[in-house]
């Protein structure tokens, strides 16, 4: 399987060659060069699979240099009950991603899939987990070390160090605004001891942060001599590895593979759900695949009309599901490249458009092969968008009607799903993190705190490791290379 840019002037790569980067050299994403196919047999062989082997039939059809035996022995490292084990009561730790049915009537069915059971109490661990294991497996094999830097404002930062920490040959600097973040955020961060995590709180907000991390990946001298990569969320193997979970939650809810469901994923950064457009490329009976945003609706937006147009900071709202709030959105490009019958040349030029104004708009465009806006259905993609109040009420709710707390995030996304209930169809709502990370809004829903998973009880009062820094991009190059001794 060879991976191609969606921007066509980057030569094709293995899964081992993009594994470690980020963009590919001609400023696009990697994508393989044809969706590998599952038939309905293969499915139907498939539904009785542990997660563990489930991923590893999946994984398998993508990281084709990786020899099955050592792929196999990743998944299983990676998806255990162990791993995963922050589950509700009444849920099973094993099945990694349990599926719970809320609701059933007129002919719909509303069900809620936990992809939120990992270290960090969010989805991006699902993800995370599997990276921190493949980079470990190939950086060994190449007798090689790997230095990540990056940026949070919360959920990131925090699956990247739950996945690297005591890995041999990773080391992980992080950044993060000082004092920006919640407790609970911060604790979960700064109480990590092992000796190859480094938090650095910045004496700034997100965007100094950000800011940083762009000017050190703009220093090719730095980053070489230093070998810093990123973990963030184009890169291709956290992509592949939601799309296991898509395949599970679809074996879960339906019988035979003649049945179709669909999804609703609560988006940012286009990530998760471009996980599930590839699931439904490879033959996935997914009906629909529905966005569900915040109050920063670029996606839906884009979706109702046609026109993509990234915010700028004044119009980017800080809200009660932060990791939703996004001016853009990374993956998107991988999506639209598909949209657009794979014309790489289409691609760059839009992408280009991006940068010099902003957006683009495919409302009333036709391509080589016609009017692909108008012919979006046949992508199954709806969209919808959620506000705090919305959050605050769908919480209260599905606390009323089903007895479970669920976070503000999973909130828009039950809220949206709800608008897009087909009849006959099950309905798979992604839950992507557990309520305890977003307390302050569950309080004000509620009336009380939310439930901590076993073991998070007293997190805030764990002694914390983590240096402060003035927002100084010198000073951020002048630590890591302290630390590396490269
Ligand atoms: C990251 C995140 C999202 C958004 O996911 P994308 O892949 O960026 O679309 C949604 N909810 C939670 C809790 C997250 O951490």
């Amino acid at each position: 399987m060879q991976y191609v840019s969606t921007r066509g002037r980057s030569a094709a790569q293995s899964f081992s060659e993009i594994l470690l980067g980020g963009l590919a050299p001609d400023g696009g994403l990697y994508l393989p060069a044809e969706y590998p196919q599952v038939s309905g047999a293969e499915l139907d062989h498939w539904r009785t699979l542990s997660y563990a082997d489930l991923a590893f039939e999946v994984l398998q059809k993508f990281a084709t240099d990786i020899p099955a035996a050592d792929l196999k022995a990743l998944a299983h490292k990676t998806y255990s009950a162990e791993v995963y084990r922050n589950v509700r009561a009444g849920e099973d730790a094993s099945q990694i991603t349990p599926l719970r049915v809320l609701e059933e009537k007129d002919g719909s069915k509303l069900v809620l899939q936990a992809l939120s059971n990992g270290p960090t109490l969010a989805f991006k661990d699902m993800a995370m987990q599997l990276l921190g294991n493949l980079f470990e497996y190939t950086l060994a094999k190449k007798d090689a070390e790997l230095n990540i830097f990056g940026a949070t404002s919360g959920d990131t930062g925090s699956a990247a160090e739950y996945a690297m920490r005591g890995k041999k040959g990773i080391r992980v600097f992080m950044l993060s605004p000082h004092k920006k973040m919640s407790a609970f955020q911060t604790a979960q961060m700064f109480s990590l001891q092992d000796p190859n995590i480094f938090n650095l709180a910045v004496e700034g907000v997100f965007d100094d942060c950000q800011d940083m991390v762009k000017a050190v990946s703009n220093d090719h001298d730095f980053k070489a001599a230093q070998k810093i990569g990123t973990v963030n969320s184009i890169n291709w193997a956290r992509v592949v590895a939601q799309v296991v979970y898509y395949f599970r939650g679809y074996l879960s809810a339906t019988t035979s593979s003649d049945q179709k469901v669909s999804f609703t994923v609560p988006s940012g950064n286009f990530g998760n759900i471009c996980a599930g457009h590839i699931a439904r490329m490879m033959g996935l009976p997914i009906d629909k695949l529905v966005v569900a945003t915040n109050e920063n609706d670029v996606l839906d937006e884009f979706f109702r009309t046609g026109i993509y147009r990234v915010r700028n900071s004044a119009e980017t709202y800080h809200t009660s599901s932060p990791s939703m709030d996004i001016s853009k959105a990374s993956n998107f490009e991988r999506f639209i490249h598909d949209l657009l019958g794979r014309d790489s040349d289409r691609v760059r030029a839009l992408f280009q458009q991006v940068e010099t104004q902003g957006g683009f708009d495919l409302s009333g465009n036709s391509g080589s092969d016609g009017h692909e806006f108008a012919d979006i259905g046949r992508f199954g993609f709806q969209s919808g968008r959620s506000t705090h109040q919305d959050r605050v009420d769908t919480i209260r709710d599905v606390q009323a009607r089903y007895g479970i707390t669920i976070d503000t995030h999973t909130a828009d996304g039950i809220k949206v799903a709800r608008e897009n209930l087909t009849p006959g169809v099950p309905m798979i709502v992604l839950e992507t993190a557990l309520p305890a990370k977003f307390n302050e809004t569950i309080r004000e829903a509620l009336g009380r705190d939310a439930e901590r998973p076993a073991g998070f009880e007293n997190i805030e009062a764990l002694p914390q490791r983590f240096e402060v820094m003035a927002a100084d991009v010198s000073q951020v190059k002048a630590f890591i290379a302290a630390h590396t001794g490269l």
